[in-house]
């Protein structure tokens, strides 16, 4: 941490930024860009708009100059950002960048796992939801089968990756998955993320009866297999971890619902355009692509984010109710980035 560390209106200090490198995905998942909303004449982003990979780096830089640590790249798919890799290698070459992920629907990353790692990446997060084809078909809005991506999972692990797969557990929607999937991922010693369903953006159709909270899916592990709590790895950590006893694997569940934690979020998020955002549930963001292509010095960028980060006083999970979430214009996920 720096010495003087940078402090939002709350006392939290910034330590993550989460990247978005794209809007567009080739899943319709229900719950992030249902395909009723995203169809065909769906305007994404043009190119244009996109941060170009050396003001994502710039960024980057500043950032870290302010406390930032710990780096995510995600979307929208991140791996339908052409040359993907040499953003990564960019961002690691950033002394104090600690720790770097990314999140993935898995189904690019056949191609794209070895020259991701080459690049330097060592941590993925790949999100399925569940292991019957047709569900996971209907779930992925697209039709696309669950053995491709756990194979890409398993060819991952092989190059030498740390997966941890994320799935997104919704009522009388995949809740019978939950125990086959803890099943599956224990076999193999890949943690298994399960998050609650989340009221992100304004077309997900959520409401509180549809989620499935962490202490519903504890008590179906725990029909199953016996597991003891993990103290958390560090401040912020989102996750709240789980180990088998009968083996090293772990489960973690992101209880954003159920359990909010803003109180501990330390999180930034730079979306494709170049917007930072405070918050998930944010309404909007602060344009930081204009202040950069208008001309500005990396002393004013960083006057311009220390005042957004400083003047931050989300709470959103916190403060949550059907009422407010009904009422708050939110910027979807696959926008600002998960
Ligand atoms: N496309 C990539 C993927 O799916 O992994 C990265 C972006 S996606 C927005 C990031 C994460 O957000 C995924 O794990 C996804 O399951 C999760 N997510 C999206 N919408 C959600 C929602 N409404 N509630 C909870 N999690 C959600
Ligand atoms: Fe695409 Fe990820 Fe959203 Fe699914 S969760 S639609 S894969 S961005
Ligand atoms: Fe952080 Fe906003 Fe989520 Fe709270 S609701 S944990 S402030 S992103």
């Amino acid at each position: 941490m720096n010495a003087h560390p940078l402090l939002d209106s709350l006392r939290r200090p910034i330590h993550d930024l989460r990247i978005s490198v794209t809007d567009r995905c080739n899943f319709r998942c229900t719950y992030c860009m249902p395909k009723e909303m995203f169809g065909d004449d769906y305007a994404f982003l043009p190119e244009s708009e996109l941060l170009t990979f050396d003001e994502i780096s710039r960024l980057t830089k500043l950032f870290v100059s302010l406390g930032v640590r710990k780096i995510r790249l995600t979307g929208g798919e991140p791996l339908m950002r052409r040359n993907l890799p040499e953003l990564v290698a960019g961002i690691r070459s950033i002394g104090g960048v600690e720790d770097m992920g990314l999140t993935t629907n898995g189904a690019m990353l056949g191609q794209q796992a070895e020259p991701l790692y080459a690049a330097g990446l060592r941590r993925l997060n790949v999100s399925l939801d569940a292991l019957e084809p047709e569900r996971f078909g209907r779930m992925n809005g697209r039709g696309y089968r669950p053995e491709a991506i756990l194979k890409h999972i398993d060819h991952a692990v092989q190059t030498g990756f740390e997966v941890k797969v994320n799935m997104v557990v919704q009522k009388g929607v995949n809740e019978s998955e939950i125990v086959p999937m803890a099943r599956y991922f224990k076999d193999r010693n890949i943690m298994l993320r399960f998050i609650e369903f989340m009221d992100a953006g304004n077309d997900n159709g959520w409401s509180y009866e549809k989620v499935v909270t962490k202490k519903e899916i504890l008590e179906r592990l725990q029909s199953a297999f016996a597991l003891e709590a993990l103290e958390p790895d560090y401040f912020g950590e989102v996750a709240q971890g789980y180990r088998y006893k009968d083996n090293q694997a772990k489960v973690g569940f992101i209880t954003s619902v159920s359990e909010s934690f803003c109180s501990s979020c330390t999180r930034a998020r730079l979306s494709s355009n170049g917007k930072l955002y405070t918050c998930l549930f944010a309404s909007d963001g602060f344009d930081l692509r204009a202040l950069m292509r208008s001309g500005a010095d990396d002393q004013t960028l960083l006057a311009a984010i220390r005042s957004v980060w400083e003047q931050r006083a989300d709470r959103y999970s916190d403060e949550r109710t059907e009422q407010t979430s009904r009422n708050r214009t939110k910027i979807g996920m696959s926008y600002i980035g998960g």
